[in-house]
């Protein structure tokens, strides 16, 4: 529980701190450089007689959601309940993708996915087929040496089935679903 205001003012001693909204300004390194964040509207406390501002533990958090939304990076959230969809936990998800399991908990809990890295997941969340893929790999190092030049060649190095959607069924192989239960993404 939070002690009611006014707070006493660890810079001016008086007792005139209050709850307040200020533009906030966070410096965060992405990937070797450098990003200015600028938030309009963040929580914090204000002295009302010295001015002393100090703003709340997730003005972080608040500064990273912002900066991955500008550079168009899924949000740590979408991560997470994604991998949840998919039912994979995140050493699962760790070995298809060969990054440490680290990373996948840190990416779901603030710290930013490099550019890369959110090209992968995204391959990995909106393609069953990628998803297919991968797990395919697991077994078969080799995937991913030769150039397949459509669909057929594809599905001729994977041996996949002749259900195997590969013409014109990308909208119903869209659908997000339980690999698990349904391997190679067709719509039931
Ligand atoms: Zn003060």
């Amino acid at each position: 529980m939070t002690r009611p205001y006014p707070w006493r003012c660890g810079t001016c001693g008086n007792k005139s701190v209050g709850p307040a909204v200020v533009p906030f300004t966070a410096t965060l390194k992405h990937e070797n450089t450098v990003h200015e964040v600028h938030l309009e509207a963040m929580p914090a406390n204000k002295c009302d007689v010295c001015g002393e501002i100090s703003v709340g533990e997730d003005a972080d958090t608040m500064a990273r959601d912002k900066l991955r939304e500008t550079l168009g990076l899924l949000p740590a959230e979408v991560i997470l309940q994604n991998r949840k969809l998919l039912e994979k936990k995140q050493d699962e998800l760790a070995e298809l993708l060969r990054v440490s399991e680290a990373s996948i908990s840190h990416w779901e809990n603030g710290r930013i996915q490099s550019r890369s890295s959110d090209v992968l997941l995204r391959l990995y969340f909106a393609i069953p087929q990628v998803r297919h893929f991968l797990q395919e790999r697991m077994a078969n190092p080799k995937l991913g040496e030769q150039v397949n030049e459509d669909w057929s060649a594809w599905r001729a190095e994977l041996a996949l089935p002749p259900n195997y959607p590969i013409n014109n069924s990308w909208t119903t192989m869209y659908t997000v679903t339980n690999d698990n239960q349904n391997p190679y993404g067709l719509a039931s």
